[in-house]
């Protein structure tokens, strides 16, 4: 199920205007009060098609963090534009120090292929942001974006995937009861 949702979101996503959708997304992200109170923010440098975080990490009010595969799992560094290295999967990660202490961490922007109005996303299939958020042993504001065109019903969640607290669309913002 979770498979087949995923083909057919990323085909979907091919055929969006995803440079005008991510701003619009952003601009929904910008609104909220958990984002302007968040100093610490683990985002993600986005691939082709995903929604566009670039314009996020220039904003310097605030001290962005980005992951690092590392085996199975995530390693946490600052994001510094002139230290980036291309990846695994092709995803630019950053070259800097670790940092262990991830309680400091206010809010974390994870990427989605799809999402449903329960606040469950899919990913690509590796489940890494799972692992790393049921990891942390504070709970920062876990917030996903997504396409409007990819916020489903169900994306056939598993007892170990993750949901968020805010989910933005361009559309709109949900707020997820736990
Ligand atoms: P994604 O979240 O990237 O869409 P899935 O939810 O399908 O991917 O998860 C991919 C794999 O990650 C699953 O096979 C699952 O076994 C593994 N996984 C997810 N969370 C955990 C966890 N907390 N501990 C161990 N394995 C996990
Ligand atoms: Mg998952």
């Amino acid at each position: 199920m979770k498979n087949e949702l995923r083909k057919k979101s990323l085909a979907i996503r091919k055929k969006l205007n995803t440079e005008e959708l991510s701003k619009k997304i952003l601009f929904n992200l910008s609104l909220l009060d958990e984002y302007r109170n968040s100093n610490n923010i683990l985002c993600y440098y986005p691939l082709k098609y995903e929604v566009n975080t670039l314009n996020l990490l220039k904003n310097n009010d605030k001290v962005w963090y980005l992951p690092r595969v590392k085996g199975n799992e995530l390693e946490i560094c600052r994001y510094e534009p002139e230290n980036l290295s291309c990846g695994s999967f092709n995803i630019m990660e950053p070259k800097g120090e670790i940092i262990k202490d991830l309680t400091t961490i206010d809010m974390i922007i994870v990427p989605a292929v799809a999402a449903d109005k329960n606040g469950y996303r899919l990913g690509w299939g590796k489940g890494y942001y799972d692992r790393f958020i049921f990891s942390l042993k504070n709970k920062p504001i876990i917030v996903f974006l997504i396409y409007d065109k990819l916020l489903f019903d169900t994306v056939y969640p598993d007892s170990y995937d993750m949901k968020c607290d805010i989910l933005i669309s361009d559309k709109e913002i949900l707020r997820i009861e736990c």
